[in-house]
């Protein structure tokens, strides 16, 4: 693990809360992004090295939706950003973490992403990334 790559935040409507946090950061969203296989719109603002990206659900069966159903808006996922992302998770798996994804998948921002469910970490919902080369 390098460093936190961004800070993921559920939120109801991505317009207003893209709003709060350009307002919030005194800067502009400079990308937005849908995943699809994740039935999620994504927002990412930039402030100095930091990145916070805003997901909002496009379906009603988004993880998004389930997750703002049981907890309302608010912190999702920190990601970290690692160079190698199968080693990571080779390592994560052999310590007995509980990854939710088997290989790499493609992620919002030019990314593999890789998931480690809540349990694993004390409720919080780990992401890895790596650039795609
Ligand atoms: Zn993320």
């Amino acid at each position: 693990m390098r460093k936190i790559e961004h800070i993921g935040i559920a939120v109801k409507d991505i317009k207003a809360a893209g709003a709060i946090y350009e307002k919030l950061l005194n800067t502009q969203i400079y990308k937005v992004e849908e995943v699809e296989s994740e039935a999620v719109r994504t927002a990412f603002l930039q402030s100095g090295p930091n990145k916070i990206e805003l997901l909002e659900a496009v379906s009603p069966d988004s993880i998004i939706n389930h997750f703002l159903e049981k907890r309302g808006e608010g912190l999702h996922h920190i990601a970290f950003d690692v160079e190698d992302i199968e080693a990571e998770m080779q390592r994560l798996k052999s310590e007995g973490f509980i990854l939710l994804n088997d290989k790499p998948k493609e992620g919002a921002d030019n990314k593999l992403v890789c998931f480690v469910h809540p349990r694993s970490a004390s409720g919080v919902l780990i992401e890895l990334c790596q650039d795609k080369k």
